[in-house]
């Protein structure tokens, strides 16, 4: 990249950061919530490290990322540079990955099966590292879909507590594309509240407004700060 197209895409950022958090402000008062309750996890996915570091100079400190093996190139070299950033892993996680992501995460959104928690359990012990974990709820029983079904969420967070002594404390949901998000925000909602969970990991670019609504904390949004994603990325 030029310098020049450096300058226009670091500008595009501030402006992408800015926006968003001007419309989790509005989203906030019209729900009257403190916008302090929502964070902001910039979803950067596919998005280059320099274009991540114009974002993190411009104040930003909380980035997604859905891979582990995207995270392991892009993120220690960034954080080196940077102190202060927060990294999620905000898309499903492979077994035979869990150690690294204990080590590069410090919030796990995926936690959706058995095997998944003990690996979790173990590598937590073994590194002395406890990542913050929500547990993902499949909300609209999508079979492609990674989390656990709504029927048996109460049953697998009792399992994470008194089986693997996983500390979980909120869920997660990518509501079905082609439907009405509102009905899935409303279900996590319940199905936390009813578990004694504090956070709501839920909207995206499209839907994070409505998701403040009805009480997301954690709000993750990647084209709206950086722009449509190249035709087939995730
Ligand atoms: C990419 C991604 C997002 C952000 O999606 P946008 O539509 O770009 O805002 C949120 N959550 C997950 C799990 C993602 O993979």
């Amino acid at each position: 990249m030029t310098l020049a197209t450096y300058a226009v895409r670091q500008q595009d950022q501030v402006i992408g950061l800015q926006a968003v958090q001007h419309a989790i402000a509005d989203a906030c008062a019209r729900a009257g919530r403190d916008p302090q309750s929502v964070t902001l996890i910039a979803a950067s996915k596919t998005v280059a490290a320099d274009v991540i570091e114009s974002a993190i100079s411009a104040g930003h400190r909380v980035f997604g990322e859905n891979r582990v093996q995207e995270a392991r190139t892009k993120w220690p070299s960034v954080r080196s540079k940077f102190a202060g950033t927060q990294l999620h892993l905000i898309g499903p996680l492979q077994t035979n990955k869990v150690s690294e992501a204990v080590t590069l995460f410090d919030v796990i959104h995926s936690v959706d099966r058995p095997r998944l928690c003990e690996a979790l359990s173990r590598h937590c012990d073994a590194q002395g590292r406890q990542p913050t974990l929500f547990v993902q709820v499949n909300t609209g029983a999508e079979p492609q879909k990674a989390g656990v079904l709504p029927g048996e969420a109460d049953r697998f967070l009792a399992a994470c507590a008194d089986v693997y002594g996983l500390r979980i404390t909120g869920l997660m949901c990518i509501p079905p594309a082609s439907e009405p998000a509102e009905p899935h925000f409303q279900l996590l909602a319940k199905i936390a509240a009813r578990n004694g969970l504090r956070f709501l990991s839920m909207g995206m670019s499209a839907d994070f407004a409505a998701a403040i609504e009805f009480g997301a904390t954690h709000v993750r949004v990647g084209r709206a700060i950086f722009g449509a994603r190249e035709r087939g990325a995730t």
